[in-house]
């Protein structure tokens, strides 16, 4: 898609959302009909109501055994009909999806249709400069040579990111240095030179920003400095970035290092992005699901401009767009165009029952199946999603929680407290920001297996053992959460908060009073409310915390 296209793309492909779809999958299913894996289902047709009627649906899991065997040298065709020319990973523990070119082409096609969406909301956007904090991950190989990086820096080390609009002030080859604090360094030299022209300050995720601008408070001295005389410190020492950032900062410019200087040492850092570049127009970076604990310090760093979550993305599939980038109630628009989605009723009254994209119905949740180009079949996302009204025929979806991320943590710990005898009577977890840096709390009640009679009721609770329980669930936490906790030490140790018996019970009393129905009652997987918190936090037994990081292998 060039990027002289307009709006009306997005038009044509809402309304006819259900015929694309239809096309999406005649042409997966053609081009992958003979694979080993659909072939067991489809004997080698394309019958789209054989596919519903016989491909199961499947998570990860299913499909890692196939995709373990690509990876080690065996043809693509074992699961995709169209080769496999890289693999991105994903959350959690370190996931492998099969990519190709079909994949970028898609991404390329999103990224583009989003820089159109925030050019007609923000004036001037095209015009200006959008700084993007990106960050490419070292790639490394499968056994047999697949070239294997989280999908951003696939995307962002292929030809398809080069054809993107070159509105960054910081050309990519400093985006492509393996080195996060250098590259983190030079984008945020190039981005101060030209501020200007800077329109939105931004990164994928608001976590990464928030990173940024930690950053910034350790370097601004040196940043100042090296504007002040025009070249880039010693220890930018890879080459490509040092070669391209002198490009940028061509001449001393006192002036604008005394106003750096000046913004950067006030007492507060209050409102610094809009102080630094005054033209920005918004923070551009994902607010929602988890990453919206992530609000209150980007309105504070950045005086209130507008937050956009521009999309909604994953290594299965890109999304969907939020067409309403100004609207404090983020929805997202699938595109039919991306893959074949599908989505798994989660309410009560109809849970399992899967319905086509443009079947499903206003208010329900839903989880995501994709059916991509690259090999996934009926793969579950593993968000929650909920449908708040439709673009044309394209529904659009407010983003609700990642399923199981802190149930899977909890399945690690159930085995660990096993093997001591305790079981997990309760659990919720809350995201403390009021410890600096920010951590988990996982609410634990916990019973012995063996002094169901103890009438005085005294737990014993080994130190040894719990400490082991903090981190077993930080591995099993996702990637961006190890990369924080282990490289940056921004998200501090996971507290296990031992809770008294029949604290749980307390918990569903107080939502029971606030209008819940016992019958349907399920204890929320994450506490947001004060009086909620209150509840668990006056009956903490006793407290635990990991006692080192958790392994961090690839920053997704
Ligand atoms: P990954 O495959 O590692 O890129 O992670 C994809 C996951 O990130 C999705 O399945 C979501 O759980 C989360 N995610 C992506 N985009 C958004 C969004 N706009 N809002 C909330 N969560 C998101």
């Amino acid at each position: 898609m060039s990027l002289d296209c307009d709006l009306t793309v997005l038009e044509e492909l809402t309304s006819n959302a259900k015929q694309i779809q239809d096309d999406v999958l005649t042409k997966i299913l053609k081009a992958n009909a003979n694979t080993e894996y659909l072939g067991r289902f489809l004997q080698g047709s394309a019958d789209k109501e054989l596919f519903k009627k016989n491909v199961p649906v499947v998570s990860y899991e299913d499909l890692k055994p196939y995709l373990d065997r690509v990876a080690n040298g065996e043809p693509s065709d074992v699961i995709s009909g169209e080769p496999i020319t890289a693999s991105g990973t994903s959350s959690g523990n370190q996931k492998i999806f099969p990519a190709n070119n079909i994949f970028f082409k898609n991404i390329h096609i999103f990224y583009t249709l989003g820089y159109l969406v925030m050019s007609k909301h923000f004036d001037g956007y095209k015009q200006g400069k959008v700084i993007r904090f990106t960050f490419i991950h070292p790639t490394s190989t499968t056994p047999c040579g697949l070239p294997l990086a989280p999908t951003v820096t696939s995307f962002t080390k292929s030809e398809f990111f080069r054809s993107l609009p070159k509105n960054s002030p910081s050309p990519y080859q400093i985006m492509l240095c393996p080195d996060a604090k250098q590259s983190m360094y030079c984008q945020l030299l190039c981005g101060l030179v030209q501020r200007d022209e800077v329109v939105s300050v931004g990164a994928v995720f608001a976590s990464v920003l928030v990173q940024v601008i930690h950053f910034l408070e350790n370097y601004w001295k040196e940043l100042a400095s090296n504007i002040r005389c025009g070249h880039v410190s010693e220890w930018i020492t890879d080459l490509s970035c040092r070669d391209t950032v002198t490009t940028i900062l061509v001449e001393p410019n006192p002036e604008l290092a005394d106003l750096i200087e000046n913004e950067c040492r006030q007492e507060s850092l209050q409102g610094i992005v809009s102080r630094l570049w005054p033209k920005a127009k918004c923070i551009d970076a994902i607010f929602t699901g988890s990453m919206a604990q992530y609000i209150p310090a980007l309105e504070f760093y950045s005086n209130k401009l507008p937050l956009v979550s521009k999309s909604y993305a994953s290594s299965e599939a890109f999304f969907g767009l939020n067409l309403e980038p100004l609207s404090k109630h983020v929805s997202y628009t699938f595109l039919p165009n991306m893959s074949y989605f599908e989505f798994i009723d989660v309410d009560g009254g109809t849970e399992g029952e899967i319905v086509d994209l443009v079947n499903v119905k206003l208010g329900h949740h839903y989880e995501p199946l994709v059916t991509n180009f690259s090999g996934l079949h009926r793969c579950r996302v593993g968000d929650v999603l909920q449908v708040t009204g439709f673009y044309n025929m394209a529904p659009q979806f407010r983003f609700v929680r990642r399923k199981n991320a802190a149930l899977s943590a909890l399945a690690r710990a159930t085995l660990v407290l096993e093997s001591s005898d305790l079981v997990i009577m309760g659990f919720t977890c809350y995201a403390d920001i009021s410890t600096v840096p920010g951590h988990y709390v996982f609410y634990l009640e916990l019973k012995s297996k063996f002094n169901n009679n103890n009438s005085t009721n005294v737990l014993s609770l080994d130190n040894k053992v719990l400490v082991e329980c903090c981190c077993v669930m930080e591995e099993s936490l996702n990637s961006f959460y190890r990369l924080f906790r282990s490289k940056n030490g921004s998200i501090g140790a996971l507290e296990i908060s031992v809770v008294q018996e029949g604290t749980f019970g307390s918990l569903m009393e107080f939502f029971v009073s606030r209008g819940a129905s016992i019958t349907q009652y399920k204890t929320p997987i994450c506490i947001n409310s004060a009086e909620a918190l209150k509840v668990l936090e006056d009956k903490v037994l006793a407290r635990f915390f990991s006692d080192k990081s958790p392994p961090y292998l690839i920053l997704a």
